[in-house]
C-alpha cells in the first residue's frame, strides 16, 4: 500500500521511465556531446547508472580535467525531470533535455575552474547565501558560481544549436525553473544573474571558446581580466 502511493506521488511529480525512457536521454547526451566536441580537449565519457544523487543527470569532474557524466536511473532522482518537464512544454522535451545535458557539459569546461574570479554575483544573491550560515558561505558561493557558469554555457548552447523559437521557450523553463526552486535551495539560485546574461547578446567574439563567452557575459568588467592587481585581489 505504502509503495502504491509513493509510486502515485512520484506519478503526480514528474515523468516516469515510460514517459521519458532513458535510454532516450542517452541519445540526446550523446547527441550534444558531440555537438560541443570542439569545446573540450578531451571527450566527456557518459554512463547510464543507478546511484544514490538526487538529480537525474549530474557530472563528475576529476581533478586531471577528465569529466564523466552520468544519467541517473535512481526513480527519485528521475521525477526530478519534472522541475523542467511538464505537460504543458511536451513538444519542447528534447530541446530542454539537450539544454540540461549542454549544463553538464559546461562543468566539464576548463574555464568552470579558471574563470570563477571573474563571475560576478548580486548583493541580494549574495545576502540570500548569508542567510545559510557563515561556515558555508564560502563553499555556497563557489557551487552558485558553479552553477551559474554552467546554466550560462546552457543558455549560449541553446541559443546556437536550437531553432530561434524553440530557444526562446527553452530558456524561459529554465528561468522560471530556476526562479520557482532557488529560493528553497540558494546554492543554485542563478535566477537573477541568469536573467541578466538572457539580456545580453549571447554572440561569441571571433575564436573564443564556449567557456570563455560565458566568463565575459558573467563578468561585470571584462576588462579587470586584463589587470593583474585585479586578478591578484580576486583570486584570494
Ligand atoms: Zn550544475
Amino acid at each position: 500500500m505504502l509503495s502504491a502511493i509513493f509510486s502515485f506521488f512520484l506519478t503526480a511529480s514528474g515523468p516516469t521511465f515510460a514517459d521519458l525512457p532513458p535510454a532516450h536521454v542517452e541519445r540526446i547526451a550523446i547527441q550534444v556531446i558531440n555537438q560541443l566536441a570542439h569545446e573540450y580537449q578531451e571527450k566527456p565519457t557518459l554512463v547510464v547508472a543507478t546511484r544514490p544523487e538526487p538529480t537525474p543527470l549530474g557530472v563528475i569532474s576529476y581533478a586531471n580535467g577528465r569529466c564523466k557524466m552520468v544519467i541517473n536511473t535512481n526513480g527519485n532522482a528521475w521525477s526530478e525531470w519534472g522541475r523542467f518537464l511538464n505537460a504543458d512544454n511536451k513538444a519542447d522535451w528534447d530541446s530542454i533535455i539537450a539544454t540540461s545535458v549542454a549544463h553538464e557539459v559546461g562543468h566539464c569546461l576548463r574555464e568552470a575552474k579558471t574563470g570563477q574570479h571573474s563571475v560576478q554575483l548580486s548583493e541580494e544573491t549574495l545576502s540570500a547565501l548569508g542567510s545559510i550560515g557563515n561556515s558555508a558561505v564560502a563553499m555556497s558561493t563557489r557551487v552558485l558560481k558553479q552553477e551559474l557558469f554552467a546554466d550560462t554555457v546552457a543558455v549560449i548552447y541553446a541559443k546556437e544549436f536550437l531553432p530561434a523559437n524553440t530557444a526562446g521557450h527553452v530558456i524561459e523553463s529554465m528561468l522560471a525553473a530556476r526562479e520557482k526552486f532557488g529560493s528553497a535551495d540558494p546554492s543554485h539560485d542563478t535566477y537573477r544573474e541568469l536573467a541578466v546574461v538572457v539580456g545580453k547578446s549571447l554572440d561569441r567574439l571571433p575564436g573564443e571558446t564556449m567557456g570563455a563567452t560565458a566568463v565575459r557575459l558573467l563578468s561585470a568588467n571584462p576588462k579587470d581580466d586584463h589587470n593583474p592587481s585585479a586578478m591578484l585581489t580576486m583570486a584570494r
